[in-house]
């Protein structure tokens, strides 16, 4: 998407939550946002990069790439609502890959690449975007998935699943789910952490719409609503 049109959207979504916020009344989101002394921070982590393309769609398509221009709209659309947020990778790379290991040991080492980066933000909460798969194309959909480890994760993913199914409304009737075990990230961090599986590439249809970035800007606005919402910055 051009950044002016991006900056427009926005800024629509923008107007509309700060009316709500308007209507409301009281503390700015910044404030509301401080639970504790530091302010609460957004650790957006674009699932996979570099070597590791992620989820293969039935046209091809990795979802690396997608991965990270969703987070880079969750990211801008956050620092508007004076939100800190951060980057676990900014661009197309792994976090950490050494040629000669096998993929198995980047893959471990990426992914320890990623807690370390959370656990250096003080406050965090960790948001990673991925996209799912499955073996039959016909199901789609948006669907938030949080970690057991800190009672604030349920409440972020419900209200960002709420979001993502008022804003696009296709059918999807997808629930928040405790994350597995066997998702390392999930099951190491203690700080509020959430997995959104913006949809599936597997479905022809959704594929197509997570390619373009009008769509990518929906579900940014959805997860940012969502997140918004859930801590009370807005209500309504
Ligand atoms: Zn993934």
């Amino acid at each position: 998407m051009k950044k002016g049109r991006f900056a427009l959207c926005a800024a629509a979504c923008l107007c509309a939550l700060c009316l709500a916020y308007a209507v409301r009344g009281g503390r700015p989101v910044w404030q509301v946002f401080s639970a504790q002394d530091t302010p609460v921070t957004l650790v957006l982590d674009a699932g996979h990069g570099g070597f590791d393309g992620g989820a293969v769609g039935a046209n091809g398509t990795t979802e690396q790439h997608i991965n990270l221009c969703i987070a880079r709209r969750v990211r801008d659309l956050a620092g508007l609502f004076g939100v800190p947020a951060v980057m676990t990778r900014e661009d197309e790379e792994a976090l950490d890959y050494v040629p000669g290991r096998s993929v198995r040991e980047n893959k471990r080492a990426d992914i320890q690449a990623r807690e370390a980066a959370c656990r250096a933000v003080r406050n965090p909460v960790f948001l990673s975007i991925h996209l799912n798969k499955f073996e039959q194309a016909r199901y789609y959909g948006a669907q938030v998935f949080y970690s057991g480890n800190n009672a604030q994760s349920r409440p972020i993913a419900e209200a960002i699943q709420a979001a993502l199914i008022a804003g696009i409304p296709n059918g999807n009737d997808r629930k928040a789910k405790q994350a597995a075990d066997t998702i390392y990230l999930m099951k190491r961090l203690d700080c509020p952490a959430l997995v959104v599986e913006c949809g599936f590439l597997s479905n022809p249809a959704e594929e197509a719409r997570l390619k373009q970035s009008d769509y990518q800007t929906q579900l940014s606005v959805c997860i940012v609503s969502g997140y918004l919402r859930a801590r009370g910055g807005l209500t309504g």
